[in-house]
């Protein structure tokens, strides 16, 4: 039986926190539970949740911690996350931590680890321009990335430090391959007793 992992991974937009987190989801046989995607999907099929959120997410603003909080909770409740989950996006704030931890408190569980995706703001910047005319996502203009890395800087960062106190924080240099990236985050999972799926 090998323990479940309960993951976070945190990073500024562009440090490719969702294609490594999706990768470390796959070698672990857990879930990916992003916030962003939630959202983006509603948006996309017209639901009453996108209709609500489009305006804020094109903004780049943060969508009401209630609403969020609601929408992991729920995603986190069904059986395939029982056994494990990768959070991408989610917590972004201090408020949205106090719900996770609630939320975790009341199961008798709690995160094994938090993976914080370091890269330089200039490639952020870079990355993010980039994949703007690669897919043509609508918070992807100039002045929304301004915007979204702002609010990663003064709201996000500032969730980091609670979890440093933890101990449960893994600080992964976010230049290199793809492969060397995901690399460097399975030996730091693995170095915290961590099993992967394929390794079980
Ligand atoms: P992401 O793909 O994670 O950058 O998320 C895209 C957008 O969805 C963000 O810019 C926010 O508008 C919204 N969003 C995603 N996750 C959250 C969250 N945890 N809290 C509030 N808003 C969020």
């Amino acid at each position: 039986m090998t323990r479940p992992a309960r993951l976070l991974i945190v990073g500024p937009q562009g440090s490719g926190k969702g294609t490594q987190g999706v990768r470390i989801a796959e070698e672990f046989g857990i879930p990916v539970v992003s916030t962003g995607d939630v959202f983006r999907a509603n948006v996309k099929d017209g639901t009453p949740l996108g209709l609500q959120v489009k305006a804020i997410i094109e903004a780049g603003d943060l969508v009401p911690d209630a609403l969020t909080s609601e929408i992991v909770r729920d995603r986190l409740s069904q059986d395939d996350a029982a056994s494990g989950f990768l959070l991408d996006g989610y917590p972004r704030n201090l408020g949205q931590v106090g719900d996770l931890a609630t939320f975790l408190d009341g199961r008798g569980e709690g995160l094994d680890a938090v993976i914080e995706l370091q890269v330089p703001r200039a490639e952020s910047i870079d990355r993010l321009t980039r994949r703007a005319f690669e897919q043509g996502r609508t918070d992807d203009t100039e002045e929304v990335i301004a915007n979204r890395l702002a609010i990663y800087e003064t709201e996000t960062a500032p969730i980091l430090d609670v979890y440093r106190e933890q101990g449960i924080v893994d600080a992964i240099d976010g230049i290199g391959s793809l492969d060397e990236i995901t690399d460097r985050i399975i030996a730091a999972l693995e170095a915290r007793g961590l099993a992967r799926r394929a390794a079980a």
